[in-house]
């Protein structure tokens, strides 16, 4: 670390991100990325980007991919903010709406969470989830700090209901909801149909899950015009341009071909479905998932032993060495071949032990 590293930063908490590896001849299902390619529109999309559309600045505002996104919630332009990925959007976020106060959020959830509570001052407070890794609903109606939720929360996979998220929302409108839809359309209900209704909700959602573009970096925010203005302060306190050209369009693309889209998402879920009740034989027990992923015990063996398992047999999946899930797997969704392939690697590793 550099001595001209200022202090203020310097004890900062880091996220770690999944492993990118550099090989191909692995089975990647430890990030959560889409199992499928883009929609075909992106590519051709891509293809007509031009030199001279470079050589400019771009839309500031992403003014255009704005309008693509508030159509298809039948919001409004000044409803919709969008940023570098969910992670841009949700930092802008907690910088906006959460520095210096009083955070509640799962003990068990998404962990760049505590990393920006750090980052921007907030005192974190987190509430446990039930033993079935549930959200106790009751205990975030009583407890008064600000909220967030990751709905399907991660690494669970778990949904909560719309009536069951405005019954936090509603309580107290005095209070900030930020609920980070990273899982959007895999089977779970969006929040979005509150956002005209309470000024205290937030919701973030990525393009990169969803969508199958983690690598093209756009997330967006829906929220009452003021959320949205105050994001906008805080964005063009960091970077005024923070979409480039390529995210903006391709991103509408991609946002356009609802066909895709729908043939996309019910393919993850029919590959979830498989995976699940082939882990279920294998006597694992597994959460039900509304997101691109499961979370998965064994009844008999580690969840220590199962990764470095599968890490030999070159599968990748994600484990954490946290109390309470350090014998659990999230196992991204795969294709159909992929998810036959993770259910035969196990088989054979369970006979063998
Ligand atoms: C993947 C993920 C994100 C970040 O997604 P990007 O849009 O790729 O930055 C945010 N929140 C949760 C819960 C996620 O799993």
């Amino acid at each position: 670390m550099s001595r001209f590293f200022s202090d203020s930063v310097r004890d900062s908490s880091y996220y770690t991100p999944g492993e990118q590896p550099s090989s191909g001849d692995v089975l990647k299902l430890n990030t959560n990325e889409h199992a499928i390619c883009a929609s075909g529109l992106v590519t051709s999309e891509l293809g007509k980007i031009t030199a001279d559309q470079l050589r400019r600045y771009p839309d500031p505002y992403s003014s255009e991919l704005r309008q693509t996104i508030a159509q298809n919630e039948r919001l409004s332009i000044e409803q919709v903010f969008v940023g570098n990925g969910s992670d841009d959007v949700l930092a802008h976020a907690w910088q906006a709406f959460l520095s210096n106060k009083l955070v509640i959020a799962p003990d068990i959830t998404y962990g760049f969470y505590p990393v920006w509570a750090d980052r921007y001052g907030s005192q974190f407070t987190t509430i446990a989830l039930r033993p079935s890794f549930e959200i106790d609903l009751c205990a975030f109606q009583e407890n008064q700090g600000a909220v967030v939720l990751a709905n399907p929360n991660a690494p669970t996979g778990i949904a909560l209901s719309v009536p069951e998220l405005e019954s936090i929302i509603a309580i107290n409108q005095d209070r900030f909801i930020l609920i980070d839809e990273a899982y959007y359309g895999f089977g779970a209900s969006s929040a979005s149909s509150l956002i005209g209704k309470y000024d205290n909700l937030l919701i973030v959602r990525s393009l990169s899950k969803s969508h199958a573009l983690a690598g093209l970096r756009v997330g967006y925010a829906l929220g009452h015009p003021e959320l949205i203005s105050s994001l906008n302060l805080i964005k063009d306190s960091v970077n005024a341009y923070p979409l480039d050209i390529i995210a903006q369009n391709v991103a509408r693309a991609a946002l356009r071909d609802s066909v895709w889209y729908a043939h996309a998402s019910s393919e993850i879920m029919t590959s979830r479905s498989k995976l699940s009740a082939g882990l279920l034989d294998m006597e694992f027990r597994v959460l039900p998932s509304k997101a691109n992923f499961v979370f998965v015990e064994h009844a008999r063996l580690s969840g220590r032993m199962l990764f470095r398992a599968l890490r030999d047999a070159n599968i990748l999946v994600r484990r954490w060495d946290i109390p309470r899930i350090e014998n659990w797997l999230r196992i991204s969704i795969g294709t159909p071949k992929q998810t036959q392939q993770i259910l035969f690697t196990l088989g054979q590793l369970l006979n063998q032990v």
